[in-house]
């Protein structure tokens, strides 16, 4: 089933509103909590779907104007609300500019995240957002926010995470092929959590039971992966994802959890501030940089490929970082940018080619 009629269902069987969210973090935990389903809009990829996109800067990226266009044409006019996280300087002003250029008339949230995590303000700060969100998704819902129902939500997340962090780390023991793979982790941005979590529990049966076809490992970090094409023409080549660090993906996996507070909202900061490096909320790189040291050396992979949006400064800003970082390890490394096309063009196809040419020992310099 596709979002649309997915989205008309939640409502029609179970009275579920549902909100429209753009990149990157959100407390989804806040949103499940309240019967509220989270749709999540990367792009979508492809052409923008209306003219709307032309009335931002050329040097936007195409996260925003694809969403812009999506959200003017139409495209999003099933759901109850929009939640723009304060991603990056694009998003923010995508929350003003869908209202006022993109015809978008329903409620419009922000979120906004700390962008140091490490400072001691950052907490109190997070869980100030976290009460201010959540009063306006109550106001949404139409009920109060019971804590428990908040500890419920939080305790799914936590589940959630645990078997997409197994099906990552485990992915060299899974017999699966990338976009398959991804398609199951990637229904987790618009299925109803505990829909999401059963497909994920079936998926994890099969963890130990073979291998991808593909055998050489790599190591993927990047922004989301669209155009999916990307996952088969690196199976095609003959590496597989062995190791993910997509903002839209492994990013938001969280792996490194405490015993959870009892104070609902203590534990949903926690949840918030123990997720991945990430660009987008640290600027410091060096955390960063060893998180994917580790994510390299746990998988064995033979290669990097970063893979970003054209003009998408918070990622751009670390790839200078990653290529010195894996330089200096000697692992060969692969930069692709793209802009949400539909297809990868031919010249990006050979290259990705030729790299895994070149990280299997066959050939020479990519
Ligand atoms: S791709 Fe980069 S610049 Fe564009 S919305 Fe996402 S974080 Fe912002």
């Amino acid at each position: 089933m596709t979002r649309e009629p997915y989205i008309r269902r939640q409502r029609d069987e179970h009275g579920r509103k549902s909100v429209a969210v753009l990149p990157v973090h959100y407390p989804k935990e806040l949103l499940t909590a309240l019967d509220l389903l989270a749709v999540e809009v990367w792009g979508p990829p492809g052409a923008p779907r209306s003219d709307a996109a032309g009335r931002i800067q050329a040097y936007v990226c195409s996260v925003v104007r694809n969403a812009l266009a999506f959200l003017a044409s139409g495209g999003a006019d099933v759901v109850d609300a929009a939640l723009f996280p304060h991603t990056c300087d694009s998003i923010q002003q995508l929350a003003t500019l869908a209202s006022d250029f993109g015809g978008w008339k329903k409620p419009t949230l922000t979120f906004l995240h700390p962008k140091d995590p490490g400072r001691p303000s950052a907490r109190r700060f997070l869980v100030a957002e976290l009460h201010a969100l959540a009063g306006r998704l109550e106001a949404l819902a139409g009920r109060r926010l019971d804590p428990e129902r908040l500890t419920a939500a939080i305790a799914l997340h936590d589940e959630i995470d645990l078997h997409r962090a197994a099906l990552l780390d485990g992915r060299a023991t899974l017999p699966l092929d990338d976009r398959a793979l991804y398609a199951l982790l990637r229904r987790g941005e618009w299925l109803w959590p505990e829909e999401h979590l059963a497909e994920l529990q079936a998926a994890r049966a099969k963890l130990g039971t073979g291998r991808p076809a593909a055998s050489i490992p790599v190591l993927v970090t990047g922004y989301v992966p669209e155009p999916s094409a990307i996952l088969e023409i690196l199976n095609g080549a003959g590496a597989f994802v062995a190791a993910d660090d997509y903002a839209a993906v492994g990013r938001r996996v969280v792996r490194d959890r405490r015993a959870p507070a009892t104070d609902p909202w203590e534990a949903l900061a926690d949840r918030q501030l123990a997720a991945p490096p990430c660009p987008t909320r640290v600027a410091d790189q060096g955390p960063r940089m060893r998180h994917l040291e580790g994510l390299a050396e746990r998988s064995g992979a033979r290669g990097v490929l970063v893979h970003v949006v054209k003009f998408c400064e918070p990622e751009l800003f670390d790839v200078p970082a990653i290529r010195r970082t894996f330089e200096a390890r000697g692992i060969p490394l692969l930069y692709l940018e793209g802009e949400l096309e539909a297809q990868l063009s031919g010249q990006a196809v050979t290259r990705i080619e030729a790299f895994v040419e070149m990280i299997s020992g066959a050939g020479g310099a990519a």
